[in-house]
């Protein structure tokens, strides 16, 4: 290992990988490895790798489940922090539950029924972490997680501490957290209600998106942002991109807005697929489109640069 790694996990509990694949790690199974793939092993800890990270001047990303991650060929340089899925201690009070970031985003309706409480029936079928849940505000036209969110705790290299919903800037797909933070807990309300209504509608919920969605398939779900006043789905579907396939990869046939790895896909595939998307909607619609999944790691400068001008 080069010195700032050795030096990077010096003493950790956690856990580490030098050049760890991180195909496996995000659910469109494409790209090369991280630096160095972290897991803290406790919140103390995590503020130590931030602290270490900026002292040697290493650059630091955060993966979740990687629902929502396209992660370049050549990989990600520097540390890549994940958080294991109990970093925190989880709590409950009255209608409110404090659950750790590094949780699938399922454990938050499941916690609010294994108490009386719901609200949280838009999570259904979301893939991922409840940290990255924050970090993109998931959620569908039923409810986002800004609805429930009361505070987040944030660690920085400088500690750790709650912060409320509202400093977080959590909007469409979107957040403005701090630069440098790591969510590690949130804390949400749920409201008392029909735990067993709730359960259907997230089951008939999860039955509408496998006749909907490619679910058989490796995706990072719908790949644009809607953009205002519009559907980002409708627009592609028009520009006749459906079924259209490049190297390993494909816009779906089942879902205009989502691109499936049809075995063997590269990163250079996918963001092919996105340029060639974003250019067809541009010439036909007049219409930019913003990406919701987000590019990590060192793609080709050329294709890079196409994609942003296209
Ligand atoms: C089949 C499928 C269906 C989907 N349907 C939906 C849907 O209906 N609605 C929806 O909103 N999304 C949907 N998604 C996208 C995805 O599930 C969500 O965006 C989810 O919130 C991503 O969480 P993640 O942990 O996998 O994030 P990742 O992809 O790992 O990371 C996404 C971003 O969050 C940041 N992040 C992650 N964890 C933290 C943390 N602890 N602290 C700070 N930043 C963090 C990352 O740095 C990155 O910028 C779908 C994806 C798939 C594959």
């Amino acid at each position: 290992m080069t010195d700032w790694r050795r030096e990077i996990v010096r003493g950790l509990r956690g856990s580490w990988t030098p050049d760890a694949p991180l195909a496996p790690r995000t659910t469109i199974r494409v790209g090369g490895p991280a630096e160095l793939l972290a897991l803290p092993g406790g919140p103390g800890e995590l503020v130590g790798l931030l602290a270490a990270a900026r002292r040697l001047g290493i650059p630091v990303s955060i993966l979740g489940g990687g629902a929502d991650t396209l992660v370049a060929d050549r990989g990600v340089r520097g540390l890549v922090i994940r958080l294991p899925p109990e970093l925190g201690e989880e709590a409950a009070e009255d209608d409110r539950l404090l659950l750790p970031a590094g949780a699938p985003i399922a454990r938050l309706a499941a916690r609010g029924h294994a108490r009386g409480l719901v609200g949280a029936e838009f999570t259904a079928g979301i893939p991922g972490t409840l940290g990255g849940a924050v970090a993109l505000d998931a959620g569908t036209r039923a409810g986002e997680l800004r609805d429930l969110l009361l505070r987040a705790e944030l660690a920085t290299a400088d500690g750790i501490g709650f912060v409320p919903a509202a400093a977080l800037g959590l909007g469409y797909r979107s957040s403005r957290l701090p630069a440098g933070a790591v969510v590690t807990r949130l804390e949400v309300r749920l409201r008392p209600g029909d735990v067993a209504a709730s359960r259907a509608a997230m089951a008939a919920d999860l039955a509408r998106r496998r006749e909907t969605q490619p679910l058989d398939q490796p995706t990072f779900g719908s790949t644009f942002r809607n953009p205002p006043g519009g559907f980002a789905g409708a627009l592609l579907e028009a520009a006749g991109l459906k079924g259209h396939r490049l190297g390993g990869a494909a816009w779906s046939e089942r879902h205009a807005n989502f691109v499936v790895n049809l075995g063997g896909a590269t990163a250079a595939d996918v963001l092919g697929l996105l340029a060639l998307a974003r250019r067809r909607v541009r010439e036909r619609a007049g219409v930019h489109l913003e990406a919701e999944v987000r590019l990590l790691g060192e793609f080709e400068p050329a294709q890079r640069a196409e994609f942003e001008a296209a």
